[in-house]
């Protein structure tokens, strides 16, 4: 409509229906009203035309994806400033395109991170590495804060400026749980202190209790050891083992609980020692007997013969099992039997295993209860405590000390049909020679008569006990209240054969007074056997009192046979 130059890009098409893309550029020669003169070129520009198509197409779909993709992207210039962002990211952050683009990225998006955000921008300036990635917290126009993960790039504009190249991704969720699991990983760790820290307490608790028990417990048991002893007269005899039985019963509940919260903290190793398995059972089975007797039912032994008379074990714990089996199967048993039997149930090179099992024909067990008898403290009948006594604890030891030995204990029974106890225990036999038993009130035996023996001991009660037993075996006895009082005794009499040390007492306890002992300038003192004395029966304790310099351990209230063979022994 001018007389001006033109240029246009159009397409032309040719009879063979193919076309082509030119430009067309006109140059008016003249210009009248109905005579439009141009002077013009035609450049074929197909090639140049279909490459801008394709780019431009590119470019959309780009736009398309950059927009439509549920990513956050944006690009800043190098001071900060946001350049663009797409479409999803002005959706997210609930604001316009104008409120974001031409912004400060710091007054946009960051919050109390914004410091942190520029300052990691900056690090990639300085960075090998094409990107950095971090974790920071945004905002939104609504005030919403959220966690993203950041990933961000440098590039170069096409007029060489820094542009960094953005992308987030939304991991508030993700942190949420995260902090979740922190928060929830503190409590547990918390918890887990407490409960070690009240473990420890308990166990703690237990064993003081165990020891103030114990010490009035040793006199109980020890005088009436003594009275035994001293030809009582037949009536007083069954009263004074009556009193020995029930003392000896309370110092099992006493064992009991510091047993029950020694095996709770896991301090509890079995020993490997040679035993007389047959000759145990036999003493045990024997010493239920005045029981059996008076409630009227009859205990039977059965022992395989095949049974080697020496293995490896832990005597202790394995009479400590049938202790508690046994003297169930009693309480609860009013007619009839208790059978005790051990069965060597299969044989290998050096190996026996060994069936034990405990039945009666007592109460029995109804079978709902054949799992909860066994937790602490459990019962099968509300009324088992008044009727029977006791306090739910053997079961939970019993079956403890069996999984000690690989094992597991099983049960059949129910309610008026007895009840059976059994399980396995695999044993090594042992070639090493047993020592004879010992029996105290044998005095024939003079090894220890005319020995002098220094018993360091605080508790008047604990002295004449142990003053008694040593003075039946016609030792000559000395003894001193505390530490300071023995190293002065030994200062002043150096031919002492043995001590029996007790480990707490007042002014020095038995651990300084040994130390002190096996320091001492005079040598033939530094080697004298000491025999430590303790209420605290505890199993590493015992492992100290050696490396403290003790030769030998016994723990209170001390069976004389015990400490007979102790001193026979280092003697
Ligand atoms: P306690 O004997 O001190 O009550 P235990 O843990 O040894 O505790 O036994 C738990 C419960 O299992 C007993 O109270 C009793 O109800 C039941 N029980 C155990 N042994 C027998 C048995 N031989 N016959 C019948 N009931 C038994």
């Amino acid at each position: 409509s001018k007389n001006q130059s033109f240029k246009i890009i159009n397409h032309l098409c040719f009879d063979d229906g193919s076309y082509k893309y030119v430009e067309i550029i006109g140059n008016p020669t003249s210009y009248q009203k109905n005579n439009k003169n141009f002077n013009g070129t035609f450049r074929d520009i197909t090639d140049d035309w279909m490459k801008d198509a394709a780019l431009k197409d590119s470019e959309e779909k780009f736009k398309l994806l950059f927009d439509s993709n549920p990513t956050i992207y944006f690009t800043l210039d190098e001071n900060g400033f946001i350049i663009s962002i797409n479409q999803f990211g002005i959706d997210y952050f609930g604001y316009t395109k104008d409120e974001i683009v031409g912004h400060h990225v710091s007054k946009v998006f960051y919050t109390e991170d914004a410091k942190k955000a520029m300052k990691n921008l900056e690090l990639l300036k300085y960075s090998s590495n094409d990107f950095l990635q971090w974790e920071i917290r945004k905002v939104k126009k609504t005030g919403e804060i959220i966690w993203v993960k950041e990933t961000a790039r440098l590039a170069k504009s096409r007029h060489g400026k820094s542009v960094y190249l953005i992308v987030c991704e939304d991991i508030t969720s993700e942190i949420l749980n995260r902090n979740l699991i922190r928060k929830k990983q503190q409590e547990l760790m918390g918890a887990k202190e407490k409960a070690e820290e009240a473990a420890l307490e308990k166990q703690q608790f237990a064993s003081i209790m165990s020891h103030e028990v114990r010490t009035p417990l040793n006199a109980v048991i020890g005088m009436t050891n003594i009275l035994l002893m001293d030809n009582p007269r037949d009536n007083q005899i069954q009263e004074l083992n009556t009193l020995k039985f029930a003392a000896e019963n309370l110092l099992m509940l006493v064992n009991d609980i510091l047993d029950f919260s020694k095996i709770e903290s896991g301090k509890v190793n079995l020993e490997k020692i040679t035993f007389d398995l047959p000759i145990m059972v036999n003493n045990l089975k024997n010493s239920y007997q005045f029981k059996a007797d008076e409630k009227g039912i009859k205990i039977n032994l059965i022992v395989d013969e095949s049974i080697p008379h020496q293995l490896l074990g832990d005597p202790t714990r394995i009479s400590q099992i049938l202790n508690n089996l046994v003297s169930n199967a009693i309480k609860f048993t009013e007619i009839g039997f208790v059978d005790i039997s051990i069965r060597a149930i299969q044989q290998l090179n050096g190996s026996v295993k060994i069936r034990f099992e405990i039945a009666d024909s007592g109460i029995g067990i109804p079978m709902e209860k054949h799992q909860s008898i066994f937790d602490s403290f459990s019962q099968a009948n509300s009324d088992t405590t008044r009727k029977y006594g006791g306090t739910g604890l053997g079961l939970t030891i019993t079956k403890r000390l069996v999984e000690l030995h690989n094992s597991k204990i099983f049960i059949d029974s129910d309610l008026g049909k007895g009840t059976t106890f059994y399980f396995d225990i695999d044993f090594i036999v042992s070639f090493e020679k047993l020592l004879p038993i010992i029996n105290f009130n044998d005095y024939s035996d003079t090894k220890i008569a005319g020995k002098r023996i220094l018993l360091v001991e605080d508790n008047p009660f604990n002295q004449l006990i142990a003053t008694k037993f040593l003075a039946k075996w016609n030792a000559i006895v000395d003894t001193a209240e505390n530490g300071k009082i023995a190293l002065e005794k030994l200062n002043s009499n150096s031919n002492y054969d043995l001590i029996l040390m007790d480990i707490q007492m007042p002014v020095m306890d038995g651990i300084a007074t040994t130390k002190a002992i096996r320091e001492h300038q005079d040598i033939s003192l530094q080697s004298i056997p000491i025999i430590a004395l303790t209420a605290v029966a505890m199993e590493n304790d015992k492992e100290k009192l050696l490396k403290d310099g003790m030769n030998d351990y016994l723990s209170k209230p001390f069976n004389p046979t015990d400490l007979y063979k102790k001193i026979i022994q280092l003697l």
